[in-house]
């Protein structure tokens, strides 16, 4: 069987059992079964296979056939450039939070300049909470792009800050990070206070979670998607907790779910909250809430 044949083969499979993007899962799954880059197959398409190779790519996509994630079976993904390793213990990474890291970063570089003209001996860092951090990902890409700051990712879950330590690891910004086991705020000390807080918390309704996808309902961990009755759970939370681990000019930014806008805007406002800005994700539907006090 040609490079070709096996995309052509595995592509039909993965669309029969009802696989988004087939063609492109099938590319995805040879690529990392043959060890290349996925637009190398492209100059390799007459290129025979290997019995191994074959029997490899078999199972690699029986398992997603399975319904199992891409970046589970390929252990990683890629988020603001970053390389993520990704596991059943945390959310994986999704393309539109990027947008989330991205505010983020932007106005923790801004508090860095800042910080930086003033002059102080010792230097003062700007500093990110990443409540309910997961893979890292966004504390990661903030810690990697604010190249001073000085990032603290915390969640509920040991397996996951064991992940995004090890992540922090691989995209060497580990001495710039601390990892604290937390339910909500209780682990953090009084009068620590950051320039951003950034979350992107569970925010499916309980109820909702068994008509989400096969990928997601079987594989992502149940207390990375969970937000309670009505899904607003940890909104509430942040909104009554956040402001005293936040500086006084500091901002308070988080992801939410399509059609949770207005509720996230009254959650927010009810707790005295100044909301600066709602943002659109790249498909103009409002994902991201920006508040201050
Ligand atoms: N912060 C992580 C992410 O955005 C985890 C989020 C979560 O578990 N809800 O991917």
């Amino acid at each position: 069987m040609t490079v070709l044949e096996a995309i052509q083969k595995s592509a039909d499979f993965l669309a029969k059992k009802g696989v988004e993007s087939a063609r492109l899962n099938a590319e995805l799954l040879l690529a990392h079964q043959l060890k290349l880059p996925r637009m190398k197959l492209y100059l390799n398409f007459d290129r025979g296979l290997t019995a191994a190779e074959t029997d490899g790519l078999r199972e690699l996509v029986k398992r997603r056939s399975a319904r199992e994630p891409l970046q589970h079976i390929t252990g990683s993904t890629s988020f603001c450039g970053c390389e993520i390793s990704v596991s059943r213990h945390a959310l994986v990474p999704r393309p539109e939070t990027e947008l989330l890291a991205e505010l983020g970063w932007k106005f923790l570089q801004g508090r860095a300049d800042r910080l930086a003209s003033q002059d102080a001996q010792p230097r003062v860092p700007a500093t990110a909470l990443d409540f309910g951090a997961g893979t890292g990902c966004i504390a990661i890409a903030l810690a990697a792009k604010c190249s001073t700051a000085r990032i603290t990712a915390l969640d509920i879950a040991p397996d996951a800050l064991a992940l995004a330590r090890q992540n922090a690891a691989l995209n060497k910004v580990a001495v710039r990070m601390e990892f604290l086991l937390s339910d909500g705020f209780a682990a953090l000390s009084e009068g620590n206070q950051f320039d951003l807080i950034i979350s992107n918390p569970p925010y499916i309704a309980s109820a909702e979670i068994e008509t989400l996808d096969p990928e997601v309902k079987d594989y992502d961990p149940r207390g990375a998607l969970d937000g309670g009755p009505d899904g607003l759970d940890f909104y509430r939370r942040l909104a009554a907790e956040a402001k005293s681990f936040l500086i006084p000019a500091g901002k308070i930014m988080v992801e939410f779910g399509d059609g949770q806008a207005d509720a996230i805007r009254s959650i927010f406002t009810a707790q005295k909250w100044i909301v600066e800005t709602v943002q659109e994700d790249y498909s103009h539907r409002a994902r991201i809430l920006i508040a201050r006090f």
